[in-house]
C-alpha cells in the first residue's frame, strides 16, 4: 500500500518554525517510503481563518518546496459534505441536536458537584457535556428544529459505544514507534461534531478528509494524540479506514514552551524577509 501522508494547516496565523517542522516530517514519511504527500487547508473557523493566512501559508509552503501531489483539499469549500456526514450520523441515532449555549452548559457543569473531573482527560473541549439535551423528547426537539433554533450537533458516545459493541470490533490504532494502542474514546463524551455556527467541526472533518484522501500516514504533534482516540471511533462509525498514527513532539522554544505565535514564533516570511534560505529554514527544525 502506498503511503500518503498530509499537511493540515489552520490559517490562523502566518506559518512559523513549528509549521516547517510539522510540514517536513509528513513531507519526509512521504519521501522516504516513495509515497505521496498532500496539502489541506484546515479553514471551517469562520471567527479564527483568515483568507490573507491562506494564501500566506500556500505561498510560505511553496517557498519551502512543500508541494502537494495532490489538488489542494480546501475544507471550508465541502461544507455540504461535512452537513451529508452530519445527517448520516443523525439518521442513525448517533448524535443529537443540542440547544444550550456555552452559558447554559457553565451553569450546568457548576450545578452538578459530582459531576466527574475530566479535565485531564485531554478532551480538547474542556469539561464534558452535562447531557441536557441528549433525552429531549423527540416533540420537544422537533419543535425546536423547526423554529430554527440555534443548535450543535452532539455525539453520543453511550449510543456509539453500544454500535461499536455490537460490532465486535476492537478500537484501535497503529503507532509505528510503539504498536497497537487501544483507543479510549469514552472520557470525551457527548463532544460536539457539528458546530452552531458550520455544520462541521475539526473531529469530523478531520476523519473525513484523511478518508477521503486516502491518508495512510498521519504525522501530527503529540498534543493530537488524546484526539487520535475519538477519531478511531469516528472511523469505525463511518466505516471510514484507521491510518497509522505518528505523533512526534512539539518543536518548542528556547523556553521549552510550545513554539507558536504568542510565544514569538517568527513568521516564516519574515526568516524570509532576513535573506535565509528555504534550506536554511528546515535545517533550524530538524537538527
Ligand atoms: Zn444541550
Amino acid at each position: 500500500m502506498q503511503v500518503v501522508t498530509r499537511f493540515a494547516p489552520s490559517p490562523t496565523g502566518f506559518l512559523h518554525l513549528g509549521h516547517v517542522y510539522a510540514a517536513s516530517a509528513a513531507w519526509h514519511a512521504a519521501r522516504q517510503a516513495g509515497g505521496r504527500f498532500l496539502l489541506r487547508l484546515e479553514d471551517i473557523d469562520p471567527q479564527r481563518c483568515r483568507a490573507e493566512y491562506a494564501a500566506a501559508a500556500l505561498e510560505d509552503l511553496a517557498w519551502l518546496g512543500f508541494v502537494s501531489d495532490a489538488p489542494l483539499r480546501v475544507q471550508s469549500a465541502h461544507l455540504p459534505e461535512y452537513r451529508a456526514t452530519l445527517e448520516h450520523l443523525a439518521a442513525r441515532a448517533l448524535i443529537y441536536p443540542c440547544f444550550c449555549s456555552r452559558a447554559d452548559i457553565a451553569r450546568e457543569v457548576a450545578a452538578a458537584a459530582s459531576a466527574p473531573h475530566t479535565g485531564d482527560t485531554g478532551a480538547p473541549d474542556g469539561s464534558p457535556y452535562p447531557g441536557t439535551c441528549r433525552h429531549l423528547p423527540p416533540a420537544v426537539r422537533a419543535e425546536k428544529l423547526a423554529a430554527g433554533a440555534p443548535h450543535a450537533w452532539r455525539l453520543d458516545m453511550q449510543a456509539a459505544l453500544a454500535h461499536v459493541a455490537t460490532t465486535g470490533a476492537a478500537l484501535r490504532f497503529f503507532e509505528p514507534s510503539e504498536g497497537w494502542i487501544a483507543a479510549d474514546p469514552a472520557p470525551f463524551g457527548d463532544v460536539v461534531l457539528g458546530r452552531r455556527d458550520v455544520p462541521a467541526s475539526y473531529h469530523l472533518c478531520v476523519t473525513h478528509d484523511d478518508a477521503l484522501q486516502g491518508i495512510t500516514l498521519v504525522t501530527r504533534a503529540h498534543d493530537l494524540k488524546p484526539a487520535t482516540h475519538l477519531h478511531v471511533l469516528l472511523q469505525h462509525l463511518m466505516h471510514w479506514p484507521t491510518p497509522a498514527y505518528a505523533h512526534h513532539a512539539l518543536l518548542t522554544g528556547p523556553t521549552g514552551a510550545r513554539l507558536s505565535k504568542r510565544d514569538g514564533a517568527v513568521p516564516i516570511r519574515d526568516l524570509r524577509a532576513k535573506g535565509l534560505t528555504a534550506d536554511e529554514i528546515c535545517r533550524q527544525v530538524i537538527g
